[in-house]
């Protein structure tokens, strides 16, 4: 299956990727993972893309799309795969479309995780990231078990530099632009599916399964 998650910063995209990735056994590709280990890395890329991303602004499509198309390239892509931050513009979306049809390959789903503001700026202003495996935590909803070190692998967690208050009603003004043209993209594609992402991680994720087990079915009819 391939599936993209789309929804405002803070909808818990990168958290329901990876879950669902774990349990349909496909791999999540996020664009925002691959440009942070960019920056890491401190690549040529991740040194352009840096600048964008602790405005909160887009990183320019072309550099995106080669790195995204880099990854698809790969050899466990081909059984599917769940991405989340991708596209962010309906020239990412058209580029998307184009990348899959080269390898003769189709969207499934394209999922909208509905959010309400207050929930977005309480989850990102508290979000806290493993340096080492890329696990998310939060300092009051889900709190690391020892102080500022990841549960699974122990790796330090910091504060996304993209994370601050005024970064953030960036990147959303940047978002809220964007998106209405996305949901009219994929809903003329019979493509959409909305779920309302308010609640804690586990029911969404039970929403999420849920409806693509739906989506299975209306396949086999
Ligand atoms: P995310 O982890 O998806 O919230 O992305 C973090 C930042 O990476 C964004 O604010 C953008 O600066 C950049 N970014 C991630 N994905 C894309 C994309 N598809 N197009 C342009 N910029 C992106």
């Amino acid at each position: 299956m391939r599936i993209i998650l789309l929804g405002p910063p803070g909808a818990g995209k990168g958290t329901q990727a990876k879950a669902l990735a774990e349990k349909l056994k496909l791999p999540h590709i996020s664009t925002g993972d691959l440009l942070r280990q960019n920056v890491t890395k401190d690549t040529q890329l991740g040194r352009k893309a840096q600048e964008f991303m602790n405005k909160g602004a887009l990183v320019p499509d072309e550099l995106v799309t080669r790195m995204l198309n880099e990854r698809i390239e790969q050899a466990d892509v081909k059984g599917g795969f769940i991405l989340d931050g991708y596209p962010r513009n309906i020239n990412q979306a058209e580029t998307l479309d184009a990348l899959l049809k080269q390898r003769n390959m189709e969207l499934d789903m394209a999922v909208y995780l509905d959010t309400s503001e207050p929930v977005i700026i309480q989850r990102l202003t508290g979000r806290l990231v493993c340096s080492s495996c890329g696990a998310n935590f939060h300092i009051k909803n889900m709190p690391p078990k020892k102080d500022m070190l990841c549960d699974n692998c122990g790796g330090r967690l910091y504060q996304r530099t993209d994370d601050r208050e005024e970064t953030i009603r960036e990147r959303l003004k940047v978002y809220r632009k964007e998106v209405s043209e996305l949901i009219r993209y994929y809903t003329a594609k019979q493509k959409l599916h909305r779920l309302s992402a308010d609640d804690e991680a586990g029911p969404v994720l039970d929403r999420l399964l849920n409806m693509i087990a739906e989506y299975n079915d209306s396949l086999k009819v």
